[in-house]
């Protein structure tokens, strides 16, 4: 239990309760740290917005709701506890460390970890909503084989965008990427490729305004020339969303290293710049984004955390 007294001090709060926070709190639980964890605006994270999930190990196909809600309860079982709230305000400045909750909680913790995760720039096109999860994605690796044979969109033209074609032209038989510049600005080696790739057409200039379906499937976007403005329409069955990625950091700023994009600079596995502070998952990792890795990220910060704390006891 956390000490109590005139303040209570969590030994250890974790904000987010996507695979990394989810998973830390199992660990921890069992480590007897005891964890909270606040579970921020989108319980479960990003998976709870997509449909099937068919790359966590030991579930073949799974939604991502009902694999979410397993590991919670995974967790509540070995003795974690949420706080359906978010966190506002960081005050990192000095130990015990203080969290103002968007409910208006003070909470104290010795040490913290980071999961808040990332969250993708959207479209802003019409349609974009209510197909998330039913054909709008923002992650090839995970859901490419869905396109087999089928068309695709992809919107962006960095080096996001141009590895997502190049590994859908596994699966789709035609990939349409929609740039709204007048070039490709990807660096990467791969852009030569995909501007070779005879299954991959490039349409430069271009935004995507409306996605529409039946309801349940996507069948067309509605593109407009920015130049131009003359809409075209181009028939999908999915639209993969590359346009970026935003940390959701901002509360620790001028707190904690970040890089220039947002993202926690780990100093050691998991380690931020303060100490007792730990990160897990897309909230520092932009390059794997996936959520066995993000659950393995939260199961090494527990464990550091763990050896922290244990450290402090004994000094
Ligand atoms: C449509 C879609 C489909 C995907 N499909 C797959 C797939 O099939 N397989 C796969 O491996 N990966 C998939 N991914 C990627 C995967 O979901 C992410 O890599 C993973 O969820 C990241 O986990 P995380 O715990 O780091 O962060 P997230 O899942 O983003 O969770 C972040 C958590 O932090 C909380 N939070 C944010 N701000 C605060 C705050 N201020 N205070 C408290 N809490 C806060 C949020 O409420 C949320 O609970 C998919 C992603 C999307 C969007």
């Amino acid at each position: 239990m956390p000490k109590k007294g005139k303040k209570m001090v969590h030994k250890l709060i974790i904000l987010g309760s996507g695979p990394a926070g989810l998973t830390a709190g199992i660990y921890a639980a069992r480590g007897k740290l005891s964890p909270l964890i606040i579970e921020g605006n989108k319980p479960g994270g990003q998976l709870t917005t997509t449909t099937y999930v068919e790359n966590w190990p030991g579930e073949k196909k799974i939604l991502g709701i009902e694999l979410m809600e397993k590991i919670k309860k995974h967790a509540e079982h070995y003795g974690t506890t949420f706080l359906s709230d978010s966190v506002i305000k960081a005050d990192l400045s000095k130990k015990p460390y203080t969290l103002t909750t968007e409910g208006g909680k003070t909470l104290s913790a010795e040490s913290i970890i980071i999961a808040t995760g990332a969250s993708h720039k959207k479209l802003k096109a019409k349609g974009e909503d209510e197909y998330w999860g039913k054909g709008v994605t923002t992650c090839a690796t995970c859901d490419a084989p869905f396109y087999q044979d089928k068309e695709v969109v992809i919107a962006g033209g960095g080096n996001t965008a141009v590895t997502e074609a190049a590994f859908l032209t596994r699966f789709a038989k035609k990939i349409t990427i929609i740039q709204i510049l007048d070039k490709l600005s990807a660096n990467d080696p791969i852009r030569d490729e995909v501007e070779k790739d005879p299954k991959i057409e490039i349409i430069l200039n271009s935004a995507i305004k409306e996605i529409k379906g039946d309801g349940k499937k996507i069948n067309v976007v509605v593109i407009e020339n920015q130049k131009t403005k003359e809409s075209k329409t181009i028939p999908t069955s999915g639209v993969f969303v590359a346009i970026g990625f935003k940390p959701n950091t901002d509360i620790f700023k001028d707190q904690l290293d970040m890089d220039e994009f947002g993202y926690l600079k780990i100093i050691d596995h998991t380690k931020t710049s303060k100490e007792g502070i730990f990160t897990a998952g897309d909230v520092s990792d932009y390059k794997y984004m996936q959520a066995v890795t993000s659950s393995g990220f939260g199961c090494m910060a527990a464990l550091d955390c763990e050896t922290y704390l244990q450290k402090q006891k004994k000094s």
